[in-house]
């Protein structure tokens, strides 16, 4: 995506040899049209895949998610990081390692929002890894729902979450496809969007 990637050289900050800051535009400060833009271009690469639901994790996935799922015209669910203790009901959890944040935490979704009819669509603001994608698709099939796809904002593809996913039988969809970083300098792979 044109666009995302025009963004992402004049906003993105590379920290270190895998670490890119996008604070201005998606992970904190959020360009709604901008995110926008974004969902309406998953929504179409998925438009004729029977969605029901998108998924995400908060918080920076949840305004892709958001005008992904308004686009669509389905309900968007985040997992939530925290344990909260208004969520009573039955829980679906799943053990996520942060690539940021370097800690494990227990990731969950109320099991009443998710089902055998659902088929989903997940979507995040950057795959690194792939851990939270993968807490993610654990809790969907642990509700017996179905994974459309993956949409991504921001892939890392010298990290290996893709690769991964893709050999778990997982369709990913990739707005903007980062082949590097060496010397501070954004190398783009082809996106696939
Ligand atoms: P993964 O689970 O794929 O290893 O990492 C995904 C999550 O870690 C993303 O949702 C994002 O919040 C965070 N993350 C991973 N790499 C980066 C990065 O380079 N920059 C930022 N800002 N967040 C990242």
């Amino acid at each position: 995506m044109k666009l995302l990637e025009e963004r992402i050289l004049k906003d993105g900050n590379v920290l270190s040899d895998s670490v890119l800051k996008v604070d201005s535009f998606l992970t904190h400060q959020v360009d709604y049209e901008l995110m926008q833009e974004i969902g309406q271009v998953l929504a179409d690469t998925y438009q004729d895949a029977g969605i029901t639901k998108v998924v995400t994790i908060e918080a920076s996935g949840i305004a892709p998610a958001l005008y992904t799922a308004s686009a669509l015209d389905v309900p968007m669910i985040f997992a939530k990081k925290h344990k909260n203790i208004t969520m009573t009901e039955g829980i679906l959890t799943a053990e996520v390692y942060s690539f940021t944040k370097q800690v494990t935490s227990t990731i969950s979704i109320a099991s009443k929002f998710l089902s055998q009819v659902d088929k989903v669509l997940i979507v995040d603001d950057i795959l690194a890894n792939g851990q939270a994608a993968k807490g993610l698709i654990e809790i969907i099939q642990q509700a017996g729902a179905q994974v459309a796809g993956l949409g991504i904002v921001i892939e890392k593809s010298f990290q290996p979450g893709r690769q991964e996913l893709e050999d778990q039988g997982i369709k990913v969809t990739s707005l903007a496809r980062l082949a590097s970083f060496a010397n501070g300098q954004i190398e783009f792979a082809e996106a696939d969007v």
